[in-house]
């Protein structure tokens, strides 16, 4: 470790971090921390604070830290060979076995991978094809893209739009025209309190239905959704919210994106979230679980109805305009390959399941009383606790009391990592799929003295 003893006035210096508050940060006034090392479910600061990590980094450390056949693995690619790249033709040992192990393990009806670094960059991916292939089908018109509130796409112009999250088009000019959105499947924020979940649901498609009809079916090319909601809230879908949307899908021609960033290679306890729910799309979008974060890689699955037309349009127009310089990172694929074998051989996704299962059980157990908890929800390895002011007639505190933020403080106190989700407090949990039932009642406990601690 660096006996740096001016790191943290480097830090506060130089370092522009992502979704901070600057001016604090910069004043001192907002804490910094340096991570050292992780192990399991663990991680490890510079003052020697060994934390339980019950948000997997950014729900993406999937299968736990410290997992040494995954950093043998980058290692032995980064000195064999680190990089080349995948133009024209190019590849890497690596990179082809991961595209053949991603469409093994994907939904029917998928063709082909392209391989990007970040999740954002994958939407955007997935945007461009969608607008080519409109192009090449002579739909010039066919165009938009149909988000949720609350959905969350990514950081970019195209991918910060189509993210329904007020901070992330604020004062960026944000959103592009070319994206709309529509009502969040978020049955516990329903503005009807007196609606049943299938009336909710209808709800949600009669918004969908009046979206199309305002806009033009001819002027919208897509719907991008998580399978279930995650940075809006960790929220999953009401029973038979994903069927009846598809069908309005399918009505008016417009392609379906699944973004998987989340719930791909396990989280749900099934490989993909799009088998858990039923989902047909188009193209899925993959990133974090992919390799369990040890490198940066993202992907876009292209299916076989898609493929047939960029095949199409390349013969109509030369070699596709769309590649990165790092697409397809021997190291980024090399970590992938050993991520996903070590799914396999430790049989982590059906753990994901019944660990998740058991997770969400005591987190309920420990906390659906408190008066001032709204709902504990989840799936596998997702769990939110939503706090309210009042239960009954459902009053939300205001958000300046950042009710959520002081609660992830006071569990931090403790040793453990929750994370406040953005809007809303919403204190969300998606540990790392080895969680043991020891961790998982050491979360659920500490959440529930976090929350007598704040709230009484
Ligand atoms: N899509 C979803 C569902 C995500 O949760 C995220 C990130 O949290 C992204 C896309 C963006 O991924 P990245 O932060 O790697 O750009």
């Amino acid at each position: 470790m660096l006996k740096n003893d001016q790191l943290e006035q480097w830090d506060r210096e130089n370092f522009f971090h992502p979704s901070t508050h600057l001016a604090q940060f910069a004043r001192g006034e907002a804490p910094h921390r340096v991570i050292t090392s992780g192990k399991g479910c663990h991680i490890t600061d510079r003052e020697g604070n060994r934390l339980l990590d019950a948000f997997a980094g950014l729900y993406c450390v999937n299968v736990g830290y410290g997992r040494q056949e995954i950093a043998e693995a980058i290692a032995d690619q980064a000195r064999e060979l680190a990089y080349y790249h995948a133009y024209v033709g190019h590849g890497t040992e690596a990179a082809i076995t991961l595209s053949k192990m991603i469409l093994d393990r994907a939904p029917e009806n998928m063709s082909k991978v392209y391989f990007g670094l970040s999740g954002s960059d994958a939407n955007e991916t997935n945007v461009k094809l969608i607008w080519y292939y409109n192009n090449i089908l002579g739909r010039p018109e066919k165009k938009k893209i149909i988000s949720r509130w609350r959905g969350y796409h990514g950081s970019g112009l195209v991918t910060g739009s189509l993210t329904g999250l007020e901070l992330f088009h604020k004062k960026f000019d944000l959103p592009l025209a070319q994206v709309i959105h529509t009502e969040a499947p978020y049955y516990f924020r329903r503005d009807d309190i007196e609606q049943s979940e299938e009336q909710f649901v209808a709800h949600c498609v009669a918004e969908l239905e009046a979206l199309i009809e305002r806009e033009g079916a001819d002027t919208i090319a897509a719907f991008i959704g998580e399978p279930a909601l995650g940075t809006g809230g960790l929220v999953p879908p009401p029973a038979g919210y994903w069927e009846a949307i598809q069908k309005v899908l399918e009505k008016h021609d417009i392609l379906l994106v699944a973004d998987e960033v989340v719930t791909g290679f396990g989280r749900l306890g099934t490989m993909f979230g799009s088998e858990h729910y039923g989902l047909r799309p188009d193209l899925i979008t993959i990133a974090k679980g992919l390799t369990s974060a040890y490198a940066p890689l993202s992907g876009s699955i292209v299916s076989d109805k898609m493929w047939k037309v960029l095949e199409q349009g390349t013969d109509e127009n030369g070699p596709i305009g769309h590649g990165w310089t790092y697409s397809a990172h021997p190291i980024g694929a090399a970590a992938g390959v050993a991520n996903l074998k070590l799914i396999d051989d430790l049989d982590l996704v059906t753990k994901a399941g019944e660990n998740g299962a058991y997770f969400n059980k005591v987190m309920r157990e420990a906390l659906s009383a408190h008066a001032n908890v709204g709902e504990v929800r989840g799936e596998g390895m997702l769990c939110a606790v939503e706090f309210i002011k009042e239960k009954q007639g459902r009053i939300f505190f205001d958000a300046s009391e950042k009710i959520g933020a002081q609660v992830a403080s006071a569990l931090l106190e403790r040793g453990v990592i929750g994370r406040a989700m953005p809007q809303g407090d919403i204190l969300g949990f998606a540990p790392p799929f080895c969680l043991t039932r020891a961790e998982a009642d050491e979360v659920a406990g500490k959440t529930a003295e976090a929350a007598a601690q704040v709230l009484g």
